[in-house]
């Protein structure tokens, strides 16, 4: 049975076709899986075990009658919360949605149904995405199988968790400033974000919409890749979608192969603040990386100093008024409404209650920078230094093929540490904000375990806007690298260790 969870998507897809195992066998491990060990790493908000199983008798059903079925057919996935998905509880993580049932589904939820994957459930996360821990969740925090006093990363912390306990093989995320990579590095797993435009906003309960961008998340880089390709492409739904054809990042994580290509580290994305064993693994994947015939160089990219800063003016901003739609009256939690409350006084005691601390204050701090007399000096300035990351990137890619980093600056952090400091939880953020900010492909691929705690790095790599192909190559060339060294994944490791009794 363990072996149906230790298999992944790509080889669990393959045996489902073939007949070998039929999907809800495979559906019912993982949900024998998630009651196990969910009691303690909570990565999940909801599961529903009688859906999911009828889903995978469909696809048994299909297989049976001889249908042809798609690359991932039959393979159970997670959901980030944020995800609207018909008829199925979506709360954002946050108290003001608790019972709302959306009645439509997200463009990437459905596409993942149509591919025939099975949803088992939707994750946990930081409140409307808001936060890099899990913390902020409006009902528990998640906790990281590694170390269950560590934080999985945030905010979609519920679905990088929930691969990392191997109770799920594939998980989908949302990444406005970091949330799919920097839990995937802290984990151990892989999380793309791709191109902006390249993946539909439809359906996603909307955080920053200059910046919201759905992705996949897996334990492989290829099972990352095939989910990648059944939920990306044009949209008529989501206005910023891209109409160009999707790069073929399935066949580039096949080929895994960095010969001949240019890798620039970048120089802003390192040293003071990074904890040692950070730099030391990022230092030997870029050694792997040459050893498999990449070379590198060291670029620099003077204006992503800006880039923490200028995300925390655009990106509240766009929370202040995205978040402005729970007004008690369309979705969700109502408070106070005892017959003599006016709309307005309704309004304001169920956002002052269904909103958590950190909701409100980027809605404060969004409104102050709009408000009129500041908008130049605080927004507009933001949006000068977006335009000058994005220049530098472009600068960047006319003499490498992709940038380099570790993809945050620290391993996974003790819950609680830094709760009482925004400015501490904020800094997570600093090596994924300007993929965000210039719109480019960008994910993070585990690197090795840090030695001064024993827990997982991860290595970003960032390519030009459309080449997402290029992020997938990388990283499958330093998962094969790493893997002859390991002999293995990095959660293989998790795996062996927690057969031993960690989880
Ligand atoms: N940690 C970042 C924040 O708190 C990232 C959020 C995200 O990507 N959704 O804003």
């Amino acid at each position: 049975m363990s072996e149906l969870l230790t298999a992944g998507a790509a080889e669990l897809a393959t045996r489902i076709a073939s007949g070998q195992v039929s999907s809800r066998e495979v559906t019912q491990a993982h949900l024998d899986r998630i009651d196990a060990v969910d009691g303690d790493v909570r990565a999940f908000l909801h599961v529903d075990g009688e859906r999911a199983l009828a889903a995978a008798d469909v696809i048994d059903a299909k297989r049976s009658a001889g249908e042809e079925l798609g690359p991932l057919a039959g393979v159970p996935i997670a959901v980030k919360d944020i995800f609207c998905t018909k008829g199925v509880p979506t709360t954002a993580g946050s108290r003001i949605l608790e019972g709302w049932r959306p009645p439509y589904d997200a463009t990437v939820t459905r596409r993942v149904q149509d591919a025939g994957l099975v949803i088992l459930g939707k994750t946990n996360l930081d409140e409307f995405a808001m936060g890099s821990s899990t913390e902020n969740s409006g009902y528990f925090t998640t906790h990281n199988p590694w170390d269950l006093e560590r934080i999985p990363g945030g905010s979609g912390g519920g679905s990088a968790a929930a691969l990392a306990a191997f109770e799920v093989p594939l998980a989908l995320g949302t990444d406005t400033g970091g949330s799919i990579r920097q839990p995937a590095s802290v984990t151990g797993t892989v999380g793309v974000k791709p191109t902006y435009g390249g993946t539909s906003r439809y359906g996603v309960i909307a955080m920053a919409s200059s910046l919201d961008q759905p992705g996949p998340c897996g334990r492989t880089v290829l099972d990352t890749a095939l989910l990648h390709q059944v939920i990306a492409g044009w949209d008529p739904m989501d206005s910023t979608s891209i109409d160009a054809p999707v790069p073929d990042v399935v066949a580039a994580a096949r080929r895994a192969d960095v010969r001949g290509m240019k890798l620039g580290v970048v120089k802003e994305l390192g040293g003071e603040g990074y904890a040692p064993g950070v730099e030391q693994c990022f230092r030997e994947a870029l050694a792997a990386l040459e050893d498999a015939g990449a070379e590198i160089v060291e670029v620099s990219c003077p204006n992503f100093g800006y880039a923490l800063g200028a995300y925390y003016l655009i990106m509240p901003s766009e929370v202040s008024s995205n978040l402005a739609r729970f007004d008690a009256m369309r979705y969700g939690l109502r408070v106070g409404d005892d017959g003599s409350a006016g709309a307005e006084e309704v309004m304001a005691r169920t956002r002052g209650t269904g909103f958590g601390a950190e909701v409100k204050r980027r809605i404060i701090i969004g409104t102050y920078a709009l408000s009129s007399g500041y908008y130049d000096a605080y927004y507009g300035s933001a949006q000068k230094a977006r335009t000058l990351i994005a220049r530098d990137f472009e600068a960047a890619f006319e003499t490498v093929d992709v940038l380099v980093s570790p993809s945050t600056p620290s391993t996974a952090f003790r819950i609680g540490e830094r709760s009482d400091d925004p400015l501490a939880m904020y800094a997570a953020d600093l090596c994924t904000i300007p993929s965000n900010m210039a719109g480019n492909a960008s994910g993070s691929f585990p690197c090795g375990l840090a030695p001064e705690d024993g827990l997982p790095v991860g290595f970003q790599v960032m390519a030009p806007v459309l080449a997402d192909d290029r992020v997938y190559r990388v990283g499958a060339a330093l998962e094969r690298e790493l893997a002859g060294r390991w002999g293995g994944l990095l959660t293989d490791q998790l795996w062996a260790r927690e057969n031993g009794g960690a989880l």
